[in-house]
């Protein structure tokens, strides 16, 4: 089982999302099963008692068909996303549901409450021997078991074709995508990013990889890429035991070959894995855009998939 781990740094409202859901879409063009894990760093247990100014989005469902195209009116006006079991959730999970055609459940959303929660409950029962309950080791292995239990869970997925198989099948997941909410070095985020670390190790480098999602501002007379924003966020990352495959580059314009190589001598990202995601006017052309850019083939060698399994084929 393959892990996309999808982190941000500079500023939060980025395009972590937006990446993590188009990273799924390719996977799900490819033929996987692709399934999603929304961490959201805050003490809220779920998003139900939350602002709808800050998590918004409301979910109409008319039966499974119908279901994506409600979406797409309904989207963004207030409450929470509301999951098939009543889960209540980040506006996230909505993309995801969207961009992937899958039906996720409420353990998909992942925050510090629901973790820290299920730690003290634990204690509680005195599960841990009386033992001292830590942030790490307790903590992070309960993140790590948590983000394991999910990638495993099968889903629902509606198929390319309405007409196949009758619509919904349910089997086991073969990529999970897990988006860190926040930013990363954020003091919230910080028992995940040490469970990332270990699950790094646990699982083995052919298994996980890591999309960081940056920003590339234009600035200046006449206009300038800054890379820096993006060289500092990579170093704090790598200070927390975290390296990244792919860089994704979040700006008002395509990144200049210049910057591509900048930011790849400064981060070590090879060339190719430095991906320029720039605005464009509609969300839903950025898996395209990283067709483009080669992305797909980029994950499948990385993760050692398809035509890579048995390591990659430089001819
Ligand atoms: P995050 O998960 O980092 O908070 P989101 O994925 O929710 O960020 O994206 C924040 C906003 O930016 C959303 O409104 C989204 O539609 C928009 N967005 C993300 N990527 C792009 C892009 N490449 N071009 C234009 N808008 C984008």
């Amino acid at each position: 089982r393959k892990i996309v781990v999808v982190t941000g740094g500079v500023l939060s409202g980025i395009g972590k999302g937006v990446t993590a859901s188009s990273i799924g879409v390719l996977f799900r063009a490819m033929g996987y099963r692709v399934t999603a894990i929304k961490i959201d760093p805050y003490l809220n247990v779920d998003a139900g008692t939350m602002s709808p100014f800050e998590h918004g989005e409301v979910l109409v469902e008319i039966g499974a068909h119908l279901k994506m195209t409600i979406y797409f009116f309904v989207g963004y006006a207030t409450a929470v996303f509301v999951l098939d079991d009543g889960g209540e959730t980040d506006l996230d999970l909505g993309n995801y549901e969207r961009f992937l055609s899958v039906s996720l459940t409420k353990e998909s959303n992942l925050s510090t409450g629901k973790i820290y929660q299920s730690v003290i409950e634990r204690e509680r029962i005195g599960e841990y021997l009386g033992k001292t309950v830590q942030v790490v080791p307790h903590v992070s292995d309960a993140i790590q078991e948590w983000i394991l239990r999910v990638a495993k869970q099968p889903v629902s997925q509606f198929s390319k074709s309405f007409s196949e198989n009758g619509n919904i099948s349910d089997s086991p997941p073969e990529v999970c995508i897990v988006e860190l909410g926040g930013t990363l070095g954020d003091i919230e985020s910080m028992p995940f990013v040490e469970a990332l670390r270990q699950l790094q190790e646990n699982l083995g480098y052919k298994n996980i990889c890591f999309a960081h999602v940056s920003l590339v501002p234009t600035m200046g007379s006449p206009p300038e890429q800054k890379t820096k924003p993006t060289q500092h966020s990579v170093k704090q990352m790598m200070s927390m035991g975290l390296r990244p495959d792919f860089l994704c580059c979040r700006g008002s314009s395509p990144l200049e070959p210049s910057t591509v190589s900048k930011l790849s001598m400064f981060t070590s990202v090879p060339n190719g894995a430095v991906l320029s995601l720039h605005d464009v006017s509609n969300i839903y052309r950025v898996p395209l855009m990283m067709i483009e850019q080669n992305l797909h083939s980029m994950l499948l060698q990385r993760l050692r998939m398809g035509p890579f399994q048995k390591g990659i084929n430089y001819s």
